[in-house]
Order: structure tokens, then sequence, then C-alpha cells
């Protein structure tokens, strides 16, 4: 029993100690049957691999998100661009304005043109919905829909609006 102990002994590559093969993992390949690395080692190499292995995936997932939001961003910000320029334009179509602008002063600056519910309570339908989703309730409403109840105004006449008619309706008193 005791020489086979000392037969059943080697040396790590790694740590250089001299172990008992029970001490090095199972290797079917191998001429002992064992690693050349001690139980230890290998499970310190893994744990070192598996440290640099996370990091660099982690490193690799950052960047790719920060690159992919910026994207995303970019697209979402230039579709909605689109959207909401497709909105202001169908509405300008069915009160044949021509191009989208302000229906008070004529304004034309598309920055500052905003779709004003006639009878009030476009504000807390947009947020309700979100820009995007009004938009697209826009380019699906009907013409007439959009006649009643929707119109193009800047931000100016639209604040006066609110503030002096009180959500009363400007373009309808004209008409
Ligand atoms: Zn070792
Ligand atoms: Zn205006």
């Amino acid at each position: 029993m005791e020489r086979k102990e000392i037969v059943w002994e080697k040396s790590c590559r790694r740590c250089h100690k001299k172990l008992p093969l029970s001490q090095f993992p199972t290797r079917k390949h191998k001429k002992d049957g064992h690693s050349s690395v001690c139980k230890g080692c290998s499970h310190s190499r893994k744990k070192e691999q598996y440290k640099v292995n996370s990091e660099l995936k982690k490193k690799y997932n950052h960047t790719y998100r920060e690159h992919n939001k910026e994207k995303c961003k970019f697209l979402t910000r230039e579709y909605m661009h689109k959207t909401r320029w497709m909105a202001l334009t169908k509405i300008a179509e069915v009160h044949h304005i021509g191009s989208p602008s302000c229906m008070v002063c004529g304004f034309t600056d598309a920055r500052s043109l905003q779709i004003d519910h006639v009878n009030g309570g476009g504000t807390s339908q947009l947020r309700k919905m979100g820009s995007y989703k009004f938009y697209r309730y826009i380019l699906d409403s009907s013409p007439k829909l959009i006649r009643d109840n929707y119109q193009i105004l800047c931000a100016n006449c639209n604040m006066i609006k609110k503030e002096e008619e009180r959500e009363n309706y400007i373009w309808r008193e004209r008409n």
C-alpha cells in the first residue's frame, strides 16, 4: 500500500508540487490517466480564464450596446421626424393650405408647428398615446375626422389660443 502511494505520485507542471495522483484531474488520453496540472492549479486557471473571458464579454457587450443605442436612437428620431411631417402634411392637405403652416399666422417652420385639437384635449390625447402613436392615428384617420378635429398651429399661436380663447377654436370663428 505504501509503495503504491509513492509510485502514484507526480509533480504538477504548474506549481511543481509533488502530489498524489488523486490530486490530478482524470484525463483518459494521458498515459497515466491524469492531467499534468493538479486539481488546485486547474481550478485557479479556470477561474482566471473565466474572469478574463467575462471581462472581455462585458467590454464587448458594453461597446455593442453603446454603439447600437446611438444607432437605434438616431433611427427612431429620424423615423419620428418623418412620421410627424407626414401627419402635418395630411392635416394641411385636408384643410387645403398647401404645405404645413400655422393656420392662424402662416408660420412655416415645421420645428415650431403643432397639431392642435380643435375642441381642446389634444394635449391629453397626445400624452395618453405618445407622439408616435398620435401621428399614426392622424395618418390612419379619415379626412373628415381630421377636418373636424385637428388644425396646425405654431407654438406661439397655440400658446396664445390657449391663453386668450381658453381653448375656443380661433379657426372655427373665422369660418
Ligand atoms: Zn499545481
Ligand atoms: Zn401661428
